[in-house]
């Protein structure tokens, strides 16, 4: 009879049952939302004219930029972490619970955000050649940023290692009882499972199931692991072809294509180069996680897209459908346009936007006016669409 919900910063303890009554008579009347987290999913599958017409093939796009939380599909990711946590006892909601994770970024920002809402607090760790604004955000959301030299996955400095080891000795530097809870994206299933419960089956109603690729690159692989399982599995719609989109620096490519990481001659090289050499953020990876290795199988291709191509891709969005993108979104158009033009006319691609460009000011949209796309002509233009013919 007496659960405490949270504690209201204004009023005190706040019942669970006040909560309810409260909103129970409001919800009959108004449309909302419950909270931040409510403005999470359901983003509008958007048609990109410039790319269709390109193309000869109809190139939809899933705005997961507008999840109204962290502005990307980590939203959907973080709050199934957060969900399967607490019905795990992992995370109490009251307690002081301190969420940490590894993240290149997004993945931070939507677990900070939520954190806030839900009264955790949260700690990141992030490679420091990431584009300097997503940790200002994360700062600006409460969350504590460590900022660290990019490393080797085997590497116990690699910002991955060390969420993990910062939330181990969460509770030997908190004596107040509250424990650490490492989210773990890049093998926690909860992940994958985000997609498979939201963005495949908003991907299937929007169509009417009617799409005949689906395009997406993979950090954790979470997106394109749960989107295949849903369409492939759940929906049996065997005939989508999964198409990887893959920045250049990226061990995944080989692995879809040629059954391994590393080609030969790439095999010394790449294993010294302790990261993706790639200006893109987010997604491509030298190694195999869970939640890719969840879908692996059902990934029928994949296309690996320079940097060059992404920043002319950006510059192209802009230019003709006014869409300011960031580094992945234009490596998923990159590959969706060259997945389309092996198709029939007519074909429907389907990818994602992922992020806005306004994450990505100081090292990708800088990237772009130093190569002098600002001022980009139709033949510039022209010249991305042959050479991805
Ligand atoms: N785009 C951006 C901007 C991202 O941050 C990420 C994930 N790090 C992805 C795409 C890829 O998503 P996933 O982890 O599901 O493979």
């Amino acid at each position: 009879a007496n659960r405490v919900h949270r504690e209201s910063l204004i009023f005190g303890p706040v019942r669970l049952e006040d909560h309810e009554e409260v909103t129970s008579n409001i919800n009959s009347s108004f449309d909302w939302v419950e909270g931040i987290e409510g403005c999470i999913g359901n983003t509008p599958l958007v048609h990109i004219r410039s790319l269709s017409e390109a193309t000869g093939c109809i190139i939809l796009a899933k705005a997961e930029l507008l999840n109204g939380a962290g502005g990307s599909p980590k939203d959907r990711v973080a709050l199934n972490m957060i969900q399967d946590a607490e019905e795990r006892g992992l995370l109490v909601p009251g307690r002081g619970d301190t969420i940490y994770e590894g993240t290149v970024g997004s993945t931070g920002i939507s677990l900070a955000t939520l954190a806030r809402a839900k009264g955790y607090k949260c700690h990141i760790c992030m490679p420091n050649d990431m584009a300097i604004e997503k940790s200002q955000l994360l700062h600006h959301l409460g969350a504590t940023v460590e900022r660290v030299k990019p490393a080797p996955i085997t590497s116990p400095d690699h910002f991955v290692n060390l969420a993990r080891r910062r939330a181990k000795e969460h509770e030997a530097t908190h004596a107040d009882g509250s424990v650490g809870f490492f989210a773990d994206q890049f093998e926690s299933t909860a992940n994958f499972q985000a997609h498979v419960k939201t963005t495949g089956p908003e991907i299937y109603r929007q169509t009417g199931g009617q799409l005949d690729a689906f395009v997406a690159g993979a950090g954790t692989g979470g997106t394109i692991a749960g989107v295949a399982k849903y369409l492939k599995e759940e929906k049996n719609l065997t005939d989508v072809r999964v198409v990887l989109a893959d920045p250049q620096g990226s061990g995944l490519y080989n692995k879809i294509r040629h059954g391994v990481m590393y080609s030969s001659t790439e095999r010394e090289g790449t294993r010294r180069r302790q990261q993706v050499d790639t200006i893109v953020e987010g997604i491509g990876i030298n190694r195999i996680t869970e939640n890719f290795e969840s879908g692996r199988v059902l990934i029928d291709d994949a296309v690996r897209v320079t940097d060059e191509q992404a920043c002319r891709m950006a510059r192209w969005l802009v230019e003709h459908d006014g869409i300011f993108c960031g580094s992945s979104t234009a490596v998923n158009c990159v590959a969706a346009v060259v997945t389309a033009m092996k198709l029939p006319k007519g074909s429907r691609v389907v990818t994602l936007l992922c992020d806005s460009g306004n994450r990505h000011l100081s090292k990708f949209w800088k990237q772009i006016g130093e190569m002098g796309l600002e001022n980009d002509t139709q033949a510039q233009a022209e010249d991305l669409f042959a050479e991805l013919g």
